[in-house]
């Protein structure tokens, strides 16, 4: 096993063979050519303090090129991208993207702290500290600048391995969240061991708050289980006032959703900053 990770290429290559029988031809032609024209978009969410209501960082969300002939979800675009053996370069552009950016945003005035999602299949992939470190050298970006959201399904799945990891890309420099966080079963002795920064709340269970006093009394119990470990906690996909009150009763820390903004494109955001004022 450890051999095949090694050989991480031909490993993710040999695995998409069999998966690429159930994709379509003109699927896979139109990704590639995406990806190698470089025609992926960003668009870039803030998370918002609960108490001052400022601006603590984005998150950046990939997006397929709106003037394409297909339309493709990210989800799909991701899923599909992950079978095919196709993730690091995709997260490759994204990178570069992000860092273009931010170097931007830089010049304009704006230090922001951009979070990056990482895909599960790239855990596995031993270059990963490596590549991301030799693009922030070449962007001339600290690592600190950067942050990376892994989900918690994905850190649960070689725990010996993702915890050597997290802590390689930590000692690099870079903010840690577990997204999705609630959905993956991860153990408290896990969460102990990670190097992380941030907990980030699925966003189904902020929508069942609504609704469901169990998915109230799950996101009351994250909130508890982060600060304990002395993590900020961050809940995904607020959309209503209402929520964002409850969770601020709650005592949590950040809010992203459409309630404050959708992800926008990058020039979009020195203005969006510039205006908003907590609402
Ligand atoms: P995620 O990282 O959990 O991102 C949160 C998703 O919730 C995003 O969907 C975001 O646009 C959406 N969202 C934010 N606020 C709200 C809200 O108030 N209401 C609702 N209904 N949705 C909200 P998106 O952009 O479609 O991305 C879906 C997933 O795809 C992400 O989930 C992430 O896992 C993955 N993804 C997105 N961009 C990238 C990327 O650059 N690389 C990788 N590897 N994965 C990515
Ligand atoms: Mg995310
Ligand atoms: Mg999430
Ligand atoms: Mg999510």
């Amino acid at each position: 096993q450890k051999n095949a990770r090694r050989d991480n290429h031909k490993f993710l290559l040999a695995e998409s063979q069999q998966d690429l029988s159930n994709l379509p031809q003109d699927l896979l032609s139109a990704i590639e050519e995406v990806l190698d024209s470089n025609r992926l978009e960003m668009r870039y969410q803030p998370k918002v303090d609960v108490r001052t209501k400022t601006v603590v960082s984005v998150e950046a969300l990939v997006r397929w090129p709106a003037d394409h002939a297909l339309a493709l979800a990210t989800t799909v675009l991701i899923d599909t991208v992950e079978r095919c053996g196709l993730i690091e370069l995709l997260t490759m552009r994204v990178f570069n993207q992000v860092l273009a950016q931010h170097v931007a945003w830089r010049a304009a005035g704006m230090n922001m702290l951009v979070w990056v999602n990482l895909s599960a299949r790239l855990l596995s992939h031993e270059q990963l500290p490596k590549i991301l470190e030799r693009a922030l050298s070449i962007w001339n970006v600290p690592a600190s600048s950067i942050g990376l959201e892994i989900t918690e399904s994905a850190l649960i799945h070689d725990i010996e391995h993702t915890t050597n990891l997290l802590f390689e890309l930590k000692n690099l420099g870079f903010h840690l969240s577990i997204d999705d966080f609630g959905t993956g079963y991860s153990s408290l002795a896990y969460l102990r061991r990670f190097p992380i920064d941030e907990l980030k709340i699925d966003r189904m269970f902020i929508h069942g708050m609504t609704e469901s006093s169990a998915d109230k009394q799950i996101v009351q119990s994250i909130i508890g289980l982060g600060h304990n470990f002395g993590l900020p906690v961050v809940a995904e996909g607020v959309e209503e006032a209402h929520t964002l009150a409850a969770l601020e009763a709650m005592g949590c820390d950040q809010i992203q959703g459409y309630f404050f903004a959708k992800p926008m494109p990058g020039e979009a955001l020195i203005e969006w900053c510039r205006n908003f004022h907590g609402k």
